[in-house]
């Protein structure tokens, strides 16, 4: 049997992340990191956008890091490969290659997988999600043949892809069953400039149309409405939200409703196993209540924290304001706070028209969010100390 001091099963920037931190305070320790995916970790929020939009895919520009990394940093990496059974009590993952590895402490980093609607037709062939580079490269391959691409969606995901697509020159509609895009984030005034400025691109957008399933034969031909419209499509991404990717632990105190419930140190309950990223649903000290982001920097903030604090060297809080970016034609908007409840007053600085704004989102009279366009890396961390200091951190 193989045995190893730490096992970080999950390959995406959560679980490379946590190597990274394991070396800053360990150099010797044996480390496994298990990766469903073959590709050594990369920028996976590249893929809704510039991987999509360029003409070439521009594969070089994705790896986070590379074999020589992990061959410098001593860790043996297993990439294609997943954990099939977490045996919490006797401290053991088997792989799907039937092989045993004994741990002493691990971390779960499995992240999140997109949503399947359950509808008809889901199966059909051309019925697409975007995640992996695999699904990047299939969308680039199967948008080349198809003369139109419906996103259904209207968030983050279907709202990058689809100006990637249309930037790329392609034929896009979106299918939000919503009337404005970005609602779920974004107050009504600015969702609705949001959903003017994709109409202006020429996306076609089928709005408050919610999904009844897909038709055709093997392939798709037309996505259905719950109305009983039938809309023509060669091509459906489905960009309904994702799920985190908890199989290995389910029915077990690792896995709940959320997510994986951790402690501040991003523990579990079970001394020795730790959670990051997309998965874990930790305690927000700053924001209060409990929390689950599946945003990029808290997978990385999160994975260098419990590289710390697994090798005991170290024992670090995670307290981190949340924060994600999104970027789709000329805008880059960052999201700094708390965007799950709406707000009951908004606070416009800047306009519209030119493009740059900053948005205060309160709740009676606390500061819960601000959102900024177009405003530089200085300015969203401006805008993060701002909101610790309203919030009294
Ligand atoms: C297209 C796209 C665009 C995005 N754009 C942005 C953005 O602009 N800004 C932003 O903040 N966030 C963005 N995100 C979200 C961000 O990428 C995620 O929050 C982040 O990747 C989460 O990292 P993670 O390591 O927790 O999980 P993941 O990146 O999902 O990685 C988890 C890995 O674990 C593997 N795995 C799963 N189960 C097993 C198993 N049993 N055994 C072994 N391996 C397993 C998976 O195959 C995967 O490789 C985007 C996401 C997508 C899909």
């Amino acid at each position: 049997m193989i045995q190893r001091d730490y096992l970080v099963i999950g390959s995406g920037i959560g679980g490379s992340s946590v190597c990274e931190g394991i070396r800053q305070f360990d150099k010797k320790g044996s480390v496994t990191l298990v990766g469903g995916e073959t590709y050594y970790p990369y920028k996976r929020w590249m893929l809704s956008k510039q991987f999509l939009r360029e003409k070439t895919p521009a594969l070089k520009k994705l790896p986070c890091l590379e074999e020589r990394w992990f061959d410098a940093h001593k860790i043996e990496t297993r990439f294609g490969t997943v954990v099939t059974q977490f045996n919490i009590d006797r401290r053991l993952a088997v792989l799907g290659n039937g092989e045993t590895i004994e741990f002493k402490k691990a971390c779960l980093a499995m992240g999140s997988r997109p949503v399947r609607p359950l509808v008809a037709g889901i199966g059909l062939g051309n019925v697409i999600y975007l995640r992996t580079i695999r699904d990047a490269l299939a969308l680039r391959e199967m948008a080349q043949s198809e003369k139109v691409i419906v996103i259904v969606g209207g968030g983050l995901l279907a709202c990058e892809a689809a100006a990637s697509l249309r930037q790329a020159k392609l034929k896009i509609a979106i299918m939000h069953r919503h009337q404005s895009l970005l609602n779920r984030y974004l107050d009504p005034d600015t969702s609705t400039w949001v959903t003017e400025q994709f109409a202006k691109k020429g996306i076609t957008l089928l709005l408050g149309s919610s999904l009844n399933g897909f038709e055709g034969k093997t392939v798709l031909r037309n996505i259905q409405t719950k109305s009983g419209e039938r809309v023509a499509a060669g091509v459906a991404v489905v960009a309904c939200g994702s799920e985190p990717n908890l199989e290995i632990v389910r029915n077990t105190p690792l896995s709940g409703p959320h997510g994986s419930p951790v402690t501040d140190y991003l523990e579990t309950e079970e001394k020795g196993i730790y959670a990051v990223g997309d998965l874990a649903f930790y305690p927000d000290r700053l924001m209060g209540g409990m929390r689950r982001q599946t945003h990029w920097e808290n997978a990385r903030e999160q994975g260098l924290i419990v590289g710390a604090n697994i090798t005991g060297k170290k024992r670090q809080r995670y307290e981190q304001i949340p924060y994600f970016w999104t970027e789709m034609f000329d805008l880059k908007f960052d999201f700094v706070g708390d965007f799950n409840v709406p707000a009951t007053r908004v606070q416009l600085s800047g306009s519209y028209a030119k493009g740059r704004f900053a948005l205060r989102y309160f709740q009676g009279e606390k500061l819960r969010g601000i959102v900024l366009c177009h405003h530089s890396a200085g300015e969203v961390t401006s805008a993060k100390n701002e909101l610790r200091q309203a919030l009294g951190k």
